[in-house]
C-alpha cells in the first residue's frame, strides 16, 4: 500500500506535504505532485498537510480518482525529485 495524490492537487502545488514526508518521496509533475509506491511507508503525515485533500491512501482513494494510482506510480518514475517546500503555482487555491 501508498498513499496517493489525486485531482485536488492539480494546479496547487502548495508543497506543505513535502516537507513532513520522512522518506522523500514525492516528485514534480507539470501542474501537481506524485507519490512514488515504492518509497511511501504509509505514515500519513502528509494527509492533514494539505488544504485541499488531494491525498489518499490506495486503497481508500474515492473510485473516481482511482486513476491516480496507476499515474502517480508512472509519473514519479518520469518526474524530478521534489524535496524541499516551493512557492505555489500562480493561481493555485
Ligand atoms: S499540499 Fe496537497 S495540493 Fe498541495 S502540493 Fe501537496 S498534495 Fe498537492
Ligand atoms: S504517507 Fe508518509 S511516507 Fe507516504 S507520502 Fe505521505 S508522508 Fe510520505
Amino acid at each position: 500500500m501508498a498513499h496517493v495524490v489525486a485531482e485536488p492537487c492539480r494546479g496547487c502545488k502548495h508543497t506543505d506535504c513535502v516537507v513532513v514526508c520522512p522518506t522523500e518521496c514525492f516528485y514534480e509533475g507539470d501542474d501537481m505532485l506524485f507519490i512514488h509506491p515504492n518509497d511511501c511507508i504509509d505514515c500519513g503525515c502528509c494527509v492533514p498537510e494539505c488544504p485541499v485533500k488531494a491525498i489518499y491512501q490506495d486503497n481508500d482513494i474515492p473510485a473516481h480518482w482511482i486513476s491516480y494510482v496507476a499515474l502517480n506510480a508512472d509519473m514519479a518514475r518520469k518526474s524530478p525529485h521534489i524535496t524541499e517546500k516551493k512557492s505555489p503555482m500562480t493561481g493555485s487555491k
